[in-house]
């Protein structure tokens, strides 16, 4: 997965345009209609061509990075994009920003760059990942140009761990504040997500 708010993993990015403001906040959008296909230079110059469905988008947001949007109306209860990526071991790979919990020792990983890899993190989601499924779903009604969000604290169990640890800046009244993984949450918190948990965070807490 998963830049939190902090830079694309980029080198380059080919693009760059005006800049525009949408909902009070200030985007870059290389193109009038978000951008459905990028190329990123990374890792020793090696380029990923990163192509997206029409029902979704990049947009270049300011102090933040590249994130996903919503192209087109979703009602809560779609699915927004499939997951992809490939099963890895943590006892040979470290868990990166781009690795989704799946058990104890299994993650999902995306290094070669996947359009669900540029979902940010928001303490008020309005996507939950179905780790099952493999899919990201709607938990609430999206507009078109709306970013699309997800709570990482809803399967990621130890981020300090792996040092993908970060300070969200969502500026939700209830905002979780340094994110470190699911398993440094209250009782109370940890209740409070467990509507939206993953299999393996849900056996945590039973
Ligand atoms: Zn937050």
């Amino acid at each position: 997965m998963l830049l939190a708010y902090q830079p694309p993993p980029t080198g380059r990015q080919v693009w760059m345009e005006p800049y525009f403001n949408f909902g009070g906040r200030n985007f870059f959008n290389p193109f009038p209609d978000g951008f459905s296909k990028i190329m990123l230079i990374k890792d020793h110059g090696r380029i990923f061509d990163l192509k997206v469905p029409k029902t979704i988008k990049f947009v270049y947001v300011c102090g933040k990075g590249l994130s996903l949007f919503a192209n087109k109306r979703f009602k809560e209860g779609d699915k927004i994009i499939y997951l992809k990526g490939k099963l890895i071991d943590i006892n040979k790979v470290n868990p990166s920003p781009e690795t989704i919990q799946i058990s104890d020792n299994k993650f999902l990983d995306s290094r070669d760059y996947v359009p669900e890899d540029f979902i940010s993190h928001s303490c008020v989601p309005n996507a939950k990942f179905d780790l099952v499924k493999r899919q990201v779903i709607a938990i609430k009604n999206i507009s078109k140009n709306e970013e699309i969000t997800f709570n990482y604290l809803t399967t990621e169990w130890d981020m300090k761990k792996w040092g993908t640890d970060f300070k969200c800046i969502c500026g939700s009244k209830n905002c979780f504040g340094h994110i470190n993984g699911f398993k440094y949450l209250s009782r109370a918190e940890k209740l409070k997500l467990k509507p939206l948990l993953s299999p393996l965070l849900l056996k945590k807490i039973s």
